[in-house]
């Protein structure tokens, strides 16, 4: 294996571990996110809880009065009924009385109803916001950790990166800027490949007998045409 090569390679594994590390970095950032989603949507469960709240104690208040309004109705026509001194007026006091009766049993039931949906929508609440303190906690807990995890992978990627700049002086100029431009503009983290049999070792493409010759025999670095990464005859 020619030295160019050699140095080549080392500068890649280099590059290989940068990369790993800044993979390691941004993979950090995915559960910070999560967390705030998981915050923000417990937030908002919880506004829709705090409205449907305030909105059943506005009907239990409403239907309160209505209740006291139409039991004092019951009662004045109680007295009513007491006054009465003929048939056709204790008839007529007899069915007010009915449907005013009538009228507070519903309402009655209504805010019996009224009052098990409030309990149900506390404890709904109740529920919400432990956990969201839950939430808050873990949010905490996760945040001390990934900061812990950033600066070690920061200080990992200081010494990758030192390294990575000694092994780039190894390589030659000219073959170091191809392989820099490889890695840049098609975005990939190897941009060197071992020959597969007779094939390019990355995209499978087949290469003519004549350039496999020279790089077998020159230990030349050459360019794949088709997926235009360096290729270079292993062993
Ligand atoms: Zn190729």
């Amino acid at each position: 294996m020619s030295t160019d090569l050699e140095s080549l390679l080392a500068l890649q594994a280099d590059d290989v571990v940068i990369h790993g590390l800044q993979e390691r970095l941004a993979a950090l950032e995915p559960r910070i996110k999560e967390l705030d989603v998981r915050k923000q949507r417990t937030l908002d469960a919880i506004a829709r809880t705090t409205t449907a709240v305030g909105a059943e104690e506005k009907k239990q208040a409403w239907l309160r009065d209505k209740l006291a309004e139409h039991k004092q109705l019951i009662e004045r026509n109680q007295a009513q009924m007491d006054a009465v001194t003929n048939m056709k007026q204790a008839t007529a006091a007899v069915a007010q009385m009915e449907q005013a009766r009538k009228i507070v049993a519903g309402e009655e039931s209504d805010l019996l109803a009224i009052n098990r949906r409030l309990e149900e929508l506390r404890g709904v609440l109740a529920n919400q916001n432990n956990e969201l303190a839950g939430v808050g906690a873990e949010q905490e807990a996760a945040r001390a950790e990934v900061a812990g995890q950033r600066v070690e992978i920061n200080a990992e990627l200081d010494v990758a990166k030192a390294k990575r700049g000694q092994a780039a002086t190894h390589v030659p100029d000219g073959l170091r800027a191809k392989y820099d431009r490889i890695r840049s503009g098609k975005k990939r983290t190897e941009a060197v490949f071992a020959m597969s049999g007779m094939s390019c070792g990355n995209c499978d493409t087949a290469i003519p007998m004549q350039r496999r010759h020279v790089m077998n025999n020159t230990g030349a670095i050459d360019l794949c045409e088709a997926c235009g990464v360096l290729m270079y005859f292993p062993g």
